[in-house]
């Protein structure tokens, strides 16, 4: 059996250490060659290192790099910077790159893999956002899937296989409804980082975590999910589903409905995409219980329907893929923007959906409707819209 080579894009991550989780069960199959990260971790980063024997580590910056050189194996080249991350997943003989990067920052590396003709499996979410049709070209000119690691999307993808792209109804996203879904809203604008970050289900990073408390992931996700299966965000509904069990459902036209069901553990869906078309062994440790114990153990699966007065961001995301014209990368951008300065503790976490509701307002008397046809042209309106989210925090003191 040969190995696949693959590249870890944000690999000291929440995402890229579930990700090297599945490739230590698996190391038959998968070789880790690429190791990259911002380089926060230093330690951590090195440890990874000598534990995977990578042929490159690739650091955002030169001061993280001097506390790497001197912790790497033998054989491990270190790298660092934009241009060096690109012409680490670029090389030709990758065939396989991880994006765990946060952010539209991950927007670049993942066309730089696809060109390459390597397959992408995508967590990076809002690379897909801003730029998510340019993507799929790219993807379709080298031959290279997309495989999605977001845990809906790779439900979805799942359930597809039951039928074909004709006979999709709808789509069903699910949604836990994050750490304030039964807060009294009158106390939000006191919430605090941590309380924003304390999600009930998953165990994320704090970026997505603070997007999952105001539900502006899901809205993330519908966009996605409109970009990679190719169904008009009018087709697809989204569900609370607080268990995290059901990851979302496929409703087929002659009504019956496929939905996908495991553990809310992100190693499923990654070695999901990683093993794609194939099927491998799950985990073998006292996390992974049989699907019926799993289900005896939660006893009771609920739904429900988004509040649109408490949780606006899902409708802004409906509007703004309707609308196009660089609406999904602006979101996405003053998103990244109000997260940030909610994180740094310089706005409150009740001003986050506001202010990227006002920069959509912005960008709705701006854009002339064209789609960007390139990455240059979604990085473009990115920096719009980051341009604008800040000019927006300023005038409040944010
Ligand atoms: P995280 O904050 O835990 O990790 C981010 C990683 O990216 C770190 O290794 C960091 O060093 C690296 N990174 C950040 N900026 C970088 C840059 N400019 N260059 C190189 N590396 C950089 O984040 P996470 O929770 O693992 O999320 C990663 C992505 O996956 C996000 O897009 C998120 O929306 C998506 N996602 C996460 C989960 C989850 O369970 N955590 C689930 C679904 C989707
Ligand atoms: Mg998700």
């Amino acid at each position: 059996m040969s190995r696949r080579n693959v590249a870890v894009l944000g690999a000291t991550g929440s995402v890229g250490e579930a990700t090297l989780a599945v490739a230590r069960n698996h190391p038959d199959r998968l070789r880790v060659s690429v190791l990259a990260a911002q380089g926060t971790r230093p330690a951590r980063l090195a440890e990874l290192a000598r534990e995977f024997r990578p042929d490159r580590v690739v650091v955002e910056s030169d001061d993280t790099a001097a506390a790497l050189r001197s912790e790497l194996p033998n054989g491990t080249r270190l790298t660092c910077g934009g241009q060096a991350l690109l012409n680490g997943v670029g090389t030709g003989d990758i065939d396989l790159v991880v994006t765990a990067i946060v952010g539209a920052a991950g927007l670049q590396p993942a066309a730089a893999a696809l060109e390459a003709g390597a397959d992408l499996a995508l967590a990076n979410k809002e690379a897909m956002v801003a730029a998510g049709p340019v993507l799929r070209r790219l993807a379709a000119a080298s031959g290279a899937s997309i495989l999605p690691i977001d845990s809906e999307h790779a439900a979805i993808h799942q359930a597809l296989r039951a039928g074909r792209p004709r006979e999709v109804r709808r789509l069903v996203l699910t949604a836990s409804g994050g750490p304030f879904l039964e807060r009294d809203p009158a106390t939000l604008e006191a919430a605090t980082p941590a309380e924003a970050t304390a999600h009930p289900t998953w165990d994320m990073g704090a970026k997505i975590s603070v997007d999952s408390a105001t539900l502006t992931n899901k809205g993330l996700e519908l966009i996605e999910a409109s970009y990679l299966f190719d169904v008009d965000g009018s087709r697809i509904d989204i569900l609370i589903h607080p268990q995290s069990l059901v990851h979302s459902i496929v409703e087929f036209r002659c009504g019956n409905g496929v939905a996908q069901i495991s553990a809310n553990d992100m190693r499923y869906p990654i070695q999901y995409a990683l093993s794609y078309p194939e099927r491998w062994a799950r985990p073998a440790d006292e996390r992974s219980v049989d699907l019926s114990d799993l289900l005896l153990q939660t006893s009771k699966l609920e739904f429900r329907r988004v509040d649109p007065a408490l949780f606006p961001a899902p409708s802004l995301a409906r509007d703004a893929l309707a609308r196009g014209g660089g609406a999904p990368a602006v979101m996405n951008a003053a998103n990244e923007i109000a997260v940030d300065a909610f994180l740094g503790g310089r706005t409150p976490f009740t001003a986050i959906v506001p202010v990227v509701a006002d920069v959509l307002e912005r960008h709705a008397r701006q854009s002339n409707g064209g789609e960007p046809q390139s990455i240059t042209e979604a990085l473009a309106w990115d920096s719009w819209g980051r341009h604008q989210a800040r000019e927006l925090l300023a005038a409040s003191g944010g």
